[in-house]
């Protein structure tokens, strides 16, 4: 069994929960279940261990960092493994995401310095701005991507100068928690502690009085409640939470050049990403075109455990998911027609066939929420103006794409786009160095980038008056 990583040391707990491998629905493994005693502990080690860390030069921090990514890279196979057994994806996105994104995180904050600003130097006064770390932070994790959501949480934090307390998810823990084993030797006792529990442990550990900042990705609904939670201590807060991204096909695409990267930005992870296209606007005249051509590169797919070397997408990550995503693809089916997938096969596993459901529109379920699965609608638009403000209809505001041969005319149009980030014939296009703000309740904050390194540290301003000639 994997253990928790609490103050340098592997600690079993003293209660434990059951993975389950989503391409068999069997139990995988088992793993600590963190108790309020376990996150007591934690938060413990990490404030005991923050006036160390952060009075270790920037340079110093920055190569236990690099050794990590170093570490995390030298066990890739093996982390892959585990990464496939706890998710079901396929090798090569599991590989992707312990390589260009935690790693390649791990490794951006380690390259980034920030040095002190001066504002002012007249003949009376001096005035700095310094950045200073907080204290503790606590990193909450969602399942669908988490080596990199934790290494997006860690790596800024740590770099800054923070000490850090990861909670996993409780469906995928397993990948996270065997790199906290190799970790436990190349970073200082109480830094960075790993815990595996379930929602309580990630409440318990929110509102606990000696957490400075909370780092969260997951659902709207629980953003909601641990803004909440952070409000009795006033903590620092970052949310990355839900998304139900719209992409614009405008009237001058080529929908033949189009379609495969529109597809592939659509079901990435079998569509259980929070900035996938999750709607899809096709002007009028090429609609039935976009229709029937995803169709048929969704029908060529294979969707089966990653375990098997040709599988392309994978099964749902858990049952809750699985379920929900199921009932957004039966009511589709009654709100709309098939184009292809659909049908929901027997046996064992959480899989659901690639779906692309046509002549669906606002008012539908699957168009108004966020499926979180591999389910795509179509809709239908005539004038971009209406399919520009349908798309920022939304509650949700994370990303948003707009597809045309002419690229002035499609940044113009992707211009007029309410949310955090716009790509123009491309999607999702994620990079350690490249901010990625989440609008209206897509969240708040901003991770990736230098911004991202920023709602790590507070602000202090030094202020130095200049002795006057004549003054005593
Ligand atoms: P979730 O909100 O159910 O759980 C996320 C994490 O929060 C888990 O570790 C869970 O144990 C913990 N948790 C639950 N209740 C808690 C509480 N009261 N206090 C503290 N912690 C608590 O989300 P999920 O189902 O794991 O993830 C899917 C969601 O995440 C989707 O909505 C998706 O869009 C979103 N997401 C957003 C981003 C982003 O960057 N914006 C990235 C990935 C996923």
């Amino acid at each position: 069994m994997f253990r928790m990583l609490i103050n340098g040391k592997l600690e079993a707990g003293s209660r434990t929960m059951e993975v389950i491998d989503p391409s068999t629905e069997e139990v995988f493994d088992t793993v600590p279940d963190a108790t309020v005693q376990d996150v007591d502990m934690a938060v413990a080690a990490a404030a005991t261990a923050y006036p160390g860390w952060r009075d270790r030069s920037v340079d110093d921090r920055a190569s236990v960092l690099e050794a990590m990514a170093d570490t995390l890279e030298a066990n890739i196979d093996e982390l892959a493994d585990l990464l496939i057994a706890e998710t079901g994806r396929p090798r090569d996105l599991a590989m992707f995401e312990l390589a260009q994104l935690g790693a390649g995180y791990l490794r951006y904050y380690a390259s980034l310095r920030l040095e002190p600003e001066l504002l002012i130097d007249d003949e009376t006064r001096k005035v700095e701005l310094h950045r200073k770390p907080l204290g503790v932070v606590a990193a909450i994790v969602p399942w669908n991507a988490p080596v990199f959501i934790a290494c997006n949480k860690i790596a800024p934090a740590m770099a800054a100068g923070n000490t850090v307390v990861v909670k996993t998810a409780p469906t995928t823990p397993l990948t996270t928690l065997r790199m906290g084993e190799l970790f436990a030797d190349i970073i200082p006792a109480g830094v960075l502690n790993i815990l595996s529990g379930g929602n309580d442990a990630g409440s318990h550990l929110v509102q606990h009085q000696d957490v400075s900042k909370v780092t969260f990705t997951g659902s709207t609904q629980t953003g909601r409640k641990i803004m909440e939670a952070c409000s009795a201590t006033l903590k620092r807060v970052t949310l990355e939470l839900g998304g139900n991204d719209a992409a614009i096909v405008l009237p001058d695409a080529d929908v033949a050049t189009i379609a495969p990267a529109i597809f592939g930005f659509s079901f990435f992870n079998s569509g259980q990403v929070c900035a996938v296209i999750k709607r899809l606007y096709v002007h009028d005249s090429l609609y039935d075109e976009m229709c029937d051509t995803l169709g048929a590169i969704a029908a060529s797919c294979k969707v089966a455990s990653g375990r098997e070397a040709d599988a392309q997408f994978g099964p749902i990550q858990n049952k809750a998911q699985y379920d929900k995503v199921c009932a957004y693809i039966e009511q589709a089916k009654r709100d709309g027609k098939v184009v292809v997938g659909g049908d929901i096969p027997d046996g064992a596993g959480y899989f659901v066939p690639l779906t692309v459901i046509r002549d669906v529109s606002e008012g539908h379920a699957i168009v108004d929420e966020e499926p979180f699965g591999p389910v795509l609608p179509v809709i239908r638009y005539s004038d971009v103006d209406d399919a520009v403000a349908r798309a920022n209809a939304s509650p949700f505001a994370l990303g948003g794409s707009v597809w045309g041969s002419d690229i002035e005319q499609a940044s113009a149009v992707a211009s007029r786009l309410e949310s955090g980030s716009v790509w123009i014939n491309q999607h999702c296009a994620l990079d350690p160095s490249v901010p990625f703000p989440a609008n209206k309740q897509s969240g708040f904050g901003v991770e990736g980038g230098v911004e991202g390194l920023y709602p790590y540290l507070a602000l202090q301003m030094v202020n130095i008056a200049k002795p006057q000639p004549g003054s005593a």
